[in-house]
């Protein structure tokens, strides 16, 4: 039976690219998004291509609504066995100047958000003895490189490749848990001068989704290689 794939944030930029890859790998693939209109348009642009994608909608950053979608679901008599945590907001501003909006908001939607997803699915994953977990960080996280970017972003990558720490720490059987930064990458968040399509910034997002279970776990990738935290 194919596997599952839960996308968040999966109606445009990587979200939208990792959507079409994982459903050409043969994957059936949950695309979730904020917004039900540009959500549904987003499936219905794939599945048009005879892709396996189908919409539901989900807000990362309200509390319960994973758990809610999770519940529902596992009624429905679906698994999700693959989850990324792909939705991310990137308020501008340093850690004096940034309005405290844009903190409350990138602590929601980057770092409560997958925190959220994980608790939702991932139980689901251990019980099936089967799982794989994409964190999409990003290397403004990255301690390594001093955390580079605005700081609500950058202080809730970092949380979030904490969290890719912790949870690999605590799964047990085929259940993997990895963060990727995708580049630079050409997006509404990356901008026009940006370096790299979709294609690539998805590439590594796809890789870890469907690791065999010999493949890492507990790592931040960057092009299908470890980086520094
Ligand atoms: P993007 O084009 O701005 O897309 C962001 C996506 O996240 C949109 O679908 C947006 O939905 C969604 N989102 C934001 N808050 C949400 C929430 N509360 N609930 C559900 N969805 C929400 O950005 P992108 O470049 O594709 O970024 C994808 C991932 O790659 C992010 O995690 C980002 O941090 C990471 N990344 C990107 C770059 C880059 O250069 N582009 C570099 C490093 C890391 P709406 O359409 O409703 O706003």
């Amino acid at each position: 039976m194919p596997h599952t794939a839960l996308v968040t944030g999966g109606n445009r930029g990587i979200g939208l690219e990792v959507c079409r890859r994982l459903a050409e790998e043969g994957l059936d693939v949950i695309l979730t998004a904020r917004d039900p209109v540009l959500g549904q348009r987003a499936a219905r642009s794939l599945a048009g291509h005879g892709l396996k994608v189908r919409f539901e909608p989900l807000d990362v950053a309200r509390e319960g609504a994973a758990e809610a979608l999770a519940a529902r679901l596992r009624d429905a008599g679906e698994r999700v066995e693959v989850l990324v945590n792909n939705a991310a907001v990137y308020p501008a501003g340093g850690v004096l100047d940034a309005p405290p909006g844009a903190f409350t908001e990138a602590v929601a939607a980057n770092f409560l958000g997958p925190l959220w997803t994980c608790r939702a699915f991932v139980p689901g994953m251990l019980r099936a003895g089967y799982g794989r977990v994409v964190n999409v960080s990003s290397g403004a996280g990255a301690f390594s490189d001093g955390l580079p970017g605005p700081a609500a972003y950058a202080l809730t990558k970092a949380a979030l490749n904490a969290l890719t720490l912790k949870l690999a720490a605590e799964v047990r059987g085929d259940v993997k848990v990895n963060a990727v930064c995708p580049g630079w990458v050409r997006t509404r968040m990356g901008g026009r001068g940006a370096p790299r399509g979709v294609e690539a910034g998805a590439d590594t997002v796809v890789w870890l989704a469907t690791l065999p279970g010999d493949g890492p776990s507990g790592g931040f990738f960057r092009d299908r290689e470890a980086i520094e935290w």
